[in-house]
């Protein structure tokens, strides 16, 4: 397999598929949240400074088949330049002429971007001849867009074949898979996952893998109840999935004969409606009252997983522990995200992956001081229940 660092660019034009989904404001199509663009920026910087050229591909949110210019990438272009310094290229329609006779006049040091991949029903169709299309715009494919890597498009996976011999992961790409074989792999302990978020059923794959590896297991957020309401407590009217009770127990009883520490939350804090404007209490978890609801885990609960978490080597965090949208219930999730950063800072390695703990640790403002914040929701999940992503195998092939 090439790899990125040592490839020779000299020359060559480097088809690259980036994740550029990035959030627009709904007026000015401003982007809102450009951490995705800066994060393909080393991998272009490579590739220029080897004395190659760059096309740029990648989708942005989900059009209906035709051009809309709230989906249009040239509402990147202005941060592109901004993180490149230079002005860059602009082809209208990924697979027209005026597409390919710029992506055939690059120079090196040049930077192209490609409109909308998805303005065509056949990139997600994963169309063959699409993908050969595509290909024509590059000697070789760097594929840096982990966020798709679960999605066999034709931009992310198929293409690949028609560069049997030029094709890599981009940086970004390799340290999002290094990340994860990092904590599932390395034999560093102890390894601590922390679970969260809403439903326990959403998360039954990616536990049930995590109890092979993992020394200790937190679980918080809405899915906490479903296992509190199955060991026999009073939840109240929080979130639970009556038919996952028995998923609780088993998962309980496994995460036992595997010898792994399992932890719930001891206490709550619950209110009377679904609003940052509810009345709250706090109180032992197994003891809220009918009509109240748990939307936070209590002090008692941080304490203990704060312990936990300061003396593990290795922990991965996917799932928030509380309503954190909301202020009123966001100080279980900013504590747990500050012990996260703090076992950081002594030396662990932290990997905080999937969703809405992402955007939690975002919102804190503490993505800097983790060891890695995953790019791919879905990817990230699935990757780490051990599925093959196909943009993965494809340059691996
Ligand atoms: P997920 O996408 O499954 O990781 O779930 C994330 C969502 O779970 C966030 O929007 C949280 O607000 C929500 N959540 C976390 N804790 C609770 C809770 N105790 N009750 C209801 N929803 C929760």
């Amino acid at each position: 397999m090439k790899s990125i660092s040592t490839y020779d660019f000299k020359g060559k034009r480097a088809l690259i598929r980036v994740d550029f989904n990035v959030p627009l404001n709904k007026e000015t199509l401003a982007v809102t949240d450009d951490t995705r663009i800066r994060a393909a920026i080393l991998t272009i910087k490579k590739v220029l400074e080897g004395g190659g050229s760059v096309v740029l591909m990648s989708h942005l949110g989900r059009p209906k088949n035709i051009p809309e210019d709230k989906f249009s990438l040239k509402n990147c272009i202005s941060t592109i330049e901004k993180y490149l310094g230079f002005p860059i290229q602009f082809a209208t329609d990924c697979i027209g002429e005026r597409a390919f006779e710029k992506s055939a006049a690059l120079k090196p040091g040049e930077v192209l971007l490609l409109e909308n991949l998805r303005f065509h029903q056949r990139e997600e169709k994963g169309d063959r001849g699409y993908a050969e299309l595509l290909s024509k715009h590059g000697d070789c494919y760097i594929n840096d867009a982990f966020g798709t890597a679960h999605r066999a498009h034709a931009s992310t996976t198929i293409v690949a074949e028609f560069f049997p011999n030029d094709k890599m992961f981009g940086y970004l790409l390799e340290k999002e898979i290094h990340s994860v074989d990092k904590v599932l792999n390395s034999h560093e302990k102890p390894l601590t996952a922390i679970v969260g978020g809403a439903k326990v059923s959403s998360k039954i794959t990616i536990i049930t893998k995590l109890l092979d590896k993992v020394d200790n297991l937190i679980i918080g957020g809405g899915m906490a109840y479903t296992f509190i309401k199955a060991q026999g407590g009073k939840v109240g009217k929080s979130l639970v999935e009556e038919d996952h009770l028995q998923t609780a127990l088993d998962i309980m009883r496994i995460a036992k004969e595997k010898g792994v520490n399992i932890l719930l939350p001891v206490d709550t804090i619950y209110a009377d409606e679904f609003s940052d404007s509810a009345n709250m209490k706090e109180g032992k978890i197994g003891e809220i009252p009918d009509g109240w609801m748990g939307l936070d885990i209590a002090k008692e609960s941080i304490e203990i997983f704060r312990k936990v978490i300061l003396e593990s080597k290795l922990i991965l965090w996917n799932g928030p522990m509380g309503v954190f949208e909301m202020k009123n219930f966001q100080k279980g999730t900013l504590e747990i995200a500050k012990a996260v950063a703090e076992a950081t800072k002594k030396g662990a390695f932290t990997l905080v992956g999937g969703g809405d703990s992402v955007a939690a640790v975002n919102q804190f403002g503490l993505a800097d001081q983790v060891s890695h914040v995953s790019t791919g929701g879905g990817a990230m999940l699935e990757y780490l229940e051990g599925v093959e992503l196909p943009g993965i195998a494809a340059i691996l092939k």
